[in-house]
Order: structure tokens, then sequence, then C-alpha cells
């Protein structure tokens, strides 16, 4: 009944010629594939390029990143109304590396979903623990509390529009992979706790993909889990053949 979704996440990688390349032959290889949405994120230069290049297919374009103001003296942010402008349908919002290395918080992101969410856009929201934060059996308290921060005012009608990302930071470009049964558990306490926050039909609607070193060698592992409803991909969606056999898990 949840529709699976696989999204690239290009990160700072390509320049619009090579965005340009890779999508091409995305579209060659799984462009009318209908039974997953497949979503692609590059980087903010080449978004208007790459939308262009996907119309008529069944790839969707996604940001990065955003603020949560439309307009203003904002220097260097780019806001939700634009990236719709510029041909996105949905933003990836609360990445491990946005929270990391440029500081992003739970109050920061929540605002950026809502302010995404009342323009219209789709919700990518990532949420995760560190190696740290595992070690000390704190991973079910953390996830706690980037789901109910970051899903604080969003209304119940918009959470079709949310789709949840779960992506243990140690397993981000580090080639270590949550075992499937990791990612289940962690899966299943976050869909208990959107049933917790709005209600069991809500909770049975929203997606949740995995995200850390998914590679077409594990997919399979994990789409055979039964709270995973997707992944969302790094490294292995810069190259045709790796994203297209991750978009065809079996
Ligand atoms: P990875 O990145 O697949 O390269 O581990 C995943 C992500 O950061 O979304």
């Amino acid at each position: 009944m949840r529709k699976p979704m696989v999204a690239g996440n290009w990160k700072l990688h390509k320049t619009i010629p090579e965005a340009l390349e890779l999508v091409e032959g995305l579209k060659k290889d799984v462009g009318d594939k209908q039974d997953v949405d497949i979503v692609v994120a590059p980087v903010f230069t080449a978004l208007n390029a790459v939308a262009k290049a996907v119309k008529g297919s069944n790839i969707a374009i996604a940001a990065q990143n955003c603020y949560f103001e439309n307009s203003g003296a904002f220097t260097g942010e780019v806001s939700p109304a634009l990236l719709k402008d510029a041909g996105c349908s949905r933003v990836i919002l609360g990445h491990s590396e946005r929270r990391q290395i440029f500081g992003e918080n739970d109050d920061l992101i929540n605002r950026k979903i809502k302010a995404v969410l009342a323009e219209g856009l789709d919700v990518i929201f990532c949420i995760g623990e560190t190696l740290e934060e595992r070690d000390s059996e704190q991973t079910m308290e953390v996830l706690r509390r980037q789901v109910v921060e970051g899903l604080k005012g969003v209304a119940a009608e918009d959470m079709q529009k949310v789709v949840i990302a779960y992506e243990p930071v140690w397993a981000i470009g580090t080639g270590k992979t949550a075992s499937g049964d990791q990612a289940q558990e962690a899966h299943s306490f976050v869909r208990g706790m959107v049933s917790g926050i709005f209600n069991p039909d809500i909770a049975a609607q929203t997606r949740i993909l995995y995200g850390g070193s998914v590679k077409p060698d594990n997919v399979d592992e994990l789409m055979a889990q039964d709270d995973i409803d997707g992944t969302l991909v790094g490294g292995a969606s810069l190259k045709v053949a790796d994203f297209a056999r991750i978009v065809r898990f079996e």
C-alpha cells in the first residue's frame, strides 16, 4: 500500500553537463518505471537544467536544502518558492551533513519543513543517530527527539507530503550499512512515533526510507524489511547502473 521511493542525493557533485548526462542515462534505464517513485537531488546550480531534462519521465527533482523564508535580506539562501520555480517538487531537510557540518538544529529543521509544506512541496525529512549515540544506547531517544521536534506543528493532512528517511550517521559514506534487522528496528520505532503523534492511519501511510551506504548488493535485504519503504542513496546514486539496480530492487 506504500509505493516505494528511491531517491538519489547527489550531494556536492556534478557540473550541469555531468548532471544532464547522469539523468539522461537514468531516463533511458528507469524513466518509465511506474511502480517506484524516483527522485534525484542535484546541486542548486543544476536543478533547473535537470528539471527540464526529466519532463515527461517518472523522475522527480528534489533540492538538498533550503531556507524557511520565501524572500528578503537573506544573503546566500534559497527559498521553497524559488525551488518550486526552478522545477523542484521536493526538498531534502535535516540531512546529517546539514546537522553536523552546518550546525542545523531540530528547531531550524522544523521551520524549514513547515515552510516547504506551506509552499506545497514535499519533504524528505532525514533523521539518524551517530555512532557515539548508538554505542551509548541512545538511538531511540535521539530518533524520538528528532521526530517530535522536526514534526512539531505539522498538520496531519500534510503528512502525505512528508517522507521520513532514517539514515544512521555511522552508515553514511562509510560503506557500513545497518543490517536489515537494525534498520527494521529503527523504522518500526519511527512508525510507532508517527502513530503516537498523529494516528495509526497516517503512520501506515507514511513512507520511511533507509539511507546509509545503500548499494546494489545490499538493497534487496533492506527492501525486504516490512517497514522499509525505499532508499535514500548517496554515493551509489552517481552511477547510472548502480542507481538503476537500486531502483529495480527485488
Ligand atoms: P551514502 O549517502 O549512500 O553515500 O552513504 C547517503 C546519504 O547521505 O543520503
